[in-house]
């Protein structure tokens, strides 16, 4: 059977964020903290076409999210959506024509239903993706101090997941970051840790879950096979080698099997 959509992520992580929503008319983007030279070459490393772009979706408007928003719309005729407050959070992001939604709201672009929901950050109205297009599904949350009860639902029975996973708190504890800062990470308006995805995953994944993606790990406080480990151990999957990169919950009966990995910052990825 063929997925009507497929996601693509350029990179993830404090230094810069972009991913792309490949759909039936072309492919969304998310985020934008990369510089244009940077997300073409990404791109074309996944076999993409940076004219194919339709849209460009904010998640918030911290830097590694959109500081190359500005650059990026100077060659971009698509359709720009933020959520209420957003882009007047910036003024390189207040003179662009942004459409401007409510947490939660819901609606069409390139032929892909996108529902929104909230997240919980220390930005403006921070929020999360669900994209369904022709019986396929993704979930997309990151930045998100803990994973609010419209996140849950949303988030549940995708067939491609990238939930964050941002920090092991042992390793951030006992890490090089300030005490106040290592607060604002661990915070209900912070990031997501390895044990919060993991306490989560097993409500989200169902039987036509093929694909979970550990996002924004972070460098300093993490490693991807920390997060991979977490969320295979949760859901009872088998790690695919001893550096623990990726994992493998192989189902019975001509079910999918669901495979695990991490987004890194350097190298892109895609999910077909
Ligand atoms: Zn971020
Ligand atoms: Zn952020």
């Amino acid at each position: 059977m063929t997925h009507a959509l497929h996601l693509h992520i350029l990179g993830s992580g404090s230094k810069g964020n972009c991913a792309l929503v490949e759909g039936p008319e072309g492919l969304i983007m998310i985020d934008n903290g990369f510089s244009r030279r940077e997300v073409i070459a990404r791109m074309h490393e996944l076999d993409l076409d940076e004219n194919k772009v339709r849209a460009l979706l904010l998640t918030h408007e911290h830097g590694d999210h959109v500081s190359g928003v500005t650059v990026w719309c100077r060659r971009f005729e698509g359709e720009l959506f933020a959520s209420l407050g957003t882009a007047d959070t910036k003024t390189y992001l207040a003179c662009l024509p942004f459409t401007s939604f409510a947490p939660g709201a819901v609606f069409e672009v390139a032929g892909v239903r996108v529902e929104s929901f909230p997240t919980s950050h220390d930005v403006v109205n921070p929020v999360g993706y669900r994209f369904t297009c022709a019986g396929d599904a993704i979930g997309f949350a990151t930045d998100t101090g803990v994973l609010t009860p419209g996140a849950m639902k949303l988030l549940r029975d995708c067939r491609i997941l990238a939930l964050e996973s941002n920090h092991d708190v042992p390793t951030l504890r006992t890490g090089p970051y300030p005490r106040f800062l290592q607060d604002r990470i661990i915070s209900e308006r912070g990031h997501l840790s390895n044990a919060q995805a993991a306490e989560a995953v097993p409500k989200l994944v169902t039987a036509r879950t093929e694909q979970l993606v550990a996002m924004h790990i972070s460098q300093e406080n993490n490693r991807p096979s920390l997060a991979v480990r977490a969320l295979a151990e949760a859901l009872g999957a088998s790690l695919d080698n001893e550096l623990g990169s990726s994992a493998t919950l192989v189902r019975g009966a001509g079910a999918p099997a669901l495979h695990i990995r991490a987004a890194g910052q350097n190298r892109p990825i895609s999910c077909w």
